[in-house]
C-alpha cells in the first residue's frame, strides 16, 4: 500500500513537471523566478472587512446554473445575515469595539472570546470573502501574474492545484471550508477548517492569508445538489473570479 502511494505520488509529480515543460518553461527557472517576486507580507491587523454585511455585487440568480437563485438568496439573507447579527451581539456582550478593532485582530485572538464569537466572527468573515470571490461573468478560468507563478511553483501546475483543492473540499468531514492559504513562510498551501473557523484564527491549525475559500456546508449546495457535494465543487469553479482574487493577493502580500 505504501509503495502504491509512493508510485502514484511520483506519477503525479511527473505529470505536473510535464505540464510545466509543455508550457515551455522549466520548473527550476520558474521557481527561481517566483522566489524573486517581491511580496511585502500580509498584515492581518489591517484586515478591513467590515463587521456588517456588504451588499452583493450581483443578483441572486446570476450565478446560475452553478449556484441556484434560491440557495444564494437564503444563504445571503438568512445564514450569512445571522452570522453578521450574532457577531454584533457577541461584540456588544464581550466589549469588542467594532469601530477600533479590525476584524483580523479579533480573529487573531479569538481564543480569548466565547464560542459564539468564534463561530460568528468566522462565519461573517468567510462569507464576505466567499461572495467577493465569485462573479457571474469570470474574465478568466485561471489566475495570471504573481499568483499564477506561485501556484505553478508550489503545485507544479494549475490543474494539479485545482485537483488538490477540490479533494480538500470533497473530503472535509461535516461542515466547514476548504482553503488556499499563503503562509507566513511564503508558500501556498491547501487545507480545510471545521465549522466557521478560518486561517486567520489563532485556534486554527491552518494559518495564513486566505486566498480563496469554498463553503462546503450543506446550506451552500443542498437545494440543487443534494448529497452530491463533488458536483457543486465542480460547478463552483465556473464562477470563481480569478481577476478579483489575484488583485487581492497582490495587494495584500
Ligand atoms: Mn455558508
Amino acid at each position: 500500500m505504501k509503495n502504491d502511494n509512493n508510485e502514484s505520488r511520483r506519477d503525479f509529480i511527473k505529470t505536473g513537471a510535464k505540464a510545466t515543460l509543455a508550457a515551455g518553461i522549466s520548473a527550476t527557472a520558474l521557481s527561481s523566478f517566483a522566489e524573486n517576486i517581491k511580496l511585502t507580507g500580509y498584515n492581518q491587523q489591517k484586515e478591513t472587512t467590515p463587521y456588517t454585511q456588504t451588499p452583493l455585487a450581483y443578483n441572486y440568480n446570476t450565478l446560475e446554473p452553478s449556484i441556484d437563485a434560491t440557495t444564494m438568496e437564503i444563504h445571503y439573507t438568512k445564514h450569512a445575515a445571522a452570522y453578521a447579527k450574532n457577531l454584533g451581539d457577541a461584540c456588544a456582550a464581550e466589549n469588542v469595539n467594532t469601530q477600533t478593532t479590525p476584524l483580523g485582530t479579533l480573529l487573531a485572538s479569538v481564543s480569548k472570546y466565547s464560542t459564539k464569537m468564534r463561530n460568528n466572527a468566522g462565519g461573517h468573515y468567510n462569507h464576505e470573502l466567499f461572495w467577493k470571490t465569485m462573479t457571474p461573468q469570470p474574465s478568466a478560468t485561471m489566475p495570471s501574474g504573481k499568483l499564477s507563478d506561485i501556484i505553478i511553483r508550489d503545485f507544479n501546475s494549475f490543474g494539479a492545484f485545482k485537483s488538490q483543492f477540490s479533494d480538500a473540499a470533497k473530503t472535509r468531514f461535516g461542515s466547514g471550508w476548504a482553503w488556499l492559504v499563503y503562509t507566513n513562510d511564503k508558500k501556498l498551501v491547501i487545507g480545510s477548517t471545521p465549522n466557521q473557523d478560518n486561517p486567520l484564527m489563532d485556534v486554527s491549525d491552518l494559518k495564513g492569508f486566505p486566498v480563496i475559500g469554498i463553503d462546503v456546508w450543506e446550506h451552500a449546495y443542498y437545494l440543487k445538489y443534494q448529497n452530491k457535494r463533488p458536483d457543486y465543487i465542480t460547478a463552483w469553479w465556473n464562477v470563481v473570479d480569478w481577476n478579483f482574487i489575484q488583485q487581492r493577493f497582490e495587494a495584500n502580500i
